[in-house]
């Protein structure tokens, strides 16, 4: 029995407070964003008394203190921006709870994507006997668990690892980012880079790319990206030789892209426009649809998974193991589209893993560190079905 805040409102928050409510080891859920009215939106449409809501700027980091100790949390899900990783950490220590985020720290200004600032907590949580859970939404989060899977039931040791990620939906915008723009912007605008025997190899932004085939789905162009799980799962699993990640995007979401660049959009640093300050990407974002007005009209399919190879007793041996997530049918369950389903349910059950002692240890983790199999065993039955191919065609040799 335990209570959760959450924290942020928007499409994964959304998520995230409808699958607490509606498990029995949660209690009390306390919804808090900086809009509160976005918070009562999901509070009436989940429309359970469970669900409390409150007004929080997480950047005032005595406010959220406050707001734990009245409501008596045992647990802060992070779901707003990356930008507030290190204050919520900051209230939890204070606080005295333990703490859960989908995304790495990122300074304002400068996309950087490392897990340095949120380790550096190490000591302070493993001393207060409290636990930071990084990363636990789908990529990263669940691909990092079905890494940590593959390697504890099918592998002595895991070489080579390919995590690919496709939407193949379709949501009738001529463009629009599936969860937050502007963070998504930044991840996809910086040079791509990937682990290979012992150095990491430094790309420029979406210069390489292939046809992966993805189940019932079929070939879709894959671009090689940086995506911050490669940085845990190289230190985790040491014996990795080489550790890369791809995307899916269509030419049409390129195109724009590039052309939102060229004109300086994209842009992070501040420029000078009436007499007043503004952040080129930030007033992109005001423009663009919310992530979570998509869901609506969003068809199609999403296709996570990671390929593995490595050895079993001797013998090379390949594993893929996936899930693949409906749009229109996280639309008819809890109002989103699939990008922020995919993400908001791994958080909630990762929290469940948390406040049941399944998953509890004092310091800072990342979600390979834990024990994949009480969390992939609930997995399918709140919503995220997973799949195997054992030796089965390993698409990236080459
Ligand atoms: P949204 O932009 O839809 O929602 C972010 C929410 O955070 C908004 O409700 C926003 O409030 C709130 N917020 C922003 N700043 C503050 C603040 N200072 N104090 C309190 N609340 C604040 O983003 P998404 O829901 O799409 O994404 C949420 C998180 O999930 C992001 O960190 C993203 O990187 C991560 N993510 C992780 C994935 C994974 O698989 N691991 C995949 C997709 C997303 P307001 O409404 O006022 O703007």
């Amino acid at each position: 029995m335990a209570k959760v805040m959450i924290v942020g409102a928007g499409g994964v928050g959304s998520v995230v407070a409808h699958k607490c409510a509606a498990l029995e080891d949660f209690t009390e859920i306390l919804l808090a964003s900086r809009t509160v009215a976005k918070c009562d939106q999901i509070a009436a449409h989940i429309g359970s008394t469970k669900v409390k809501t409150a007004a929080l700027d997480a950047f005032q980091v005595s406010d959220t203190v406050q707001l734990l100790r009245d409501f008596g949390a045992d647990l802060l899900i992070n779901v707003a921006l990356p930008y507030q990783d290190l204050v919520l950490m900051d209230a939890c220590l204070e606080a005295g709870v333990d703490y859960l985020d989908t995304a790495n720290y990122e300074p304002p200004d400068v996309a950087k994507f490392e897990y340095s600032w949120q380790w550096a907590y190490q000591d302070q949580f493993k001393e207060a006997g409290l636990m930071a859970l990084l990363g636990c939404g789908f990529d990263p989060g669940v691909t990092g668990i079905f890494t940590a899977y593959a390697l504890k039931h099918h592998f002595d040791e895991i070489h080579y690892l390919d995590i690919v990620d496709c939407n193949a939906g379709s949501h009738g915008q001529a463009f629009a980012t599936n969860f937050n723009p502007e963070i998504n912007i930044r991840e996809i605008t910086q040079k791509g880079r990937y682990y290979e025997d012992g150095v990491w190899q430094e790309i420029d932004p979406l210069s390489v790319h292939r046809d992966i085939n993805y189940p019932h789905i079929g070939d879709r162009p894959s671009y090689l990206l940086y995506h911050e799980e490669l940085e845990s799962l190289v230190k985790n699993i040491p014996t990795l030789k080489r550790a890369r990640f791809w995307m899916t995007f269509s030419e049409a979401y390129i195109t724009h892209l590039r052309v939102l660049e060229a004109v300086g959009m994209t842009r992070i640093d501040e420029v000078e426009y009436q007499g007043q300050k503004i952040v080129p990407l930030q007033f992109l974002k005001a423009v663009l649809p919310e992530p979570a007005s998509l869901a609506e009209n969003y068809s199609g399919q999403t296709s996570i998974g990671c390929y593995i190879k490595g050895v079993k007793d001797g013998q090379t041996k390949t594993y893929y193991i996936y899930n693949n997530c409906d749009h229109a049918a996280c639309f008819a369950e809890v109002g989103s589209q699939a990008i922020s389903y995919t993400t908001g349910v791994p958080a909630a059950l990762g929290g469940l893993m948390m406040v049941q002692g399944k998953w509890k240890q004092a310091g800072v983790f990342n979600v390979e560190e834990m024990d994949p199999d009480p969390f992939l065993e609930k997995l399918g039955s709140l919503g995220l079905p997973w799949h195997e191919v054992i030796n089965g065609p390993f698409p990236f040799d080459d």
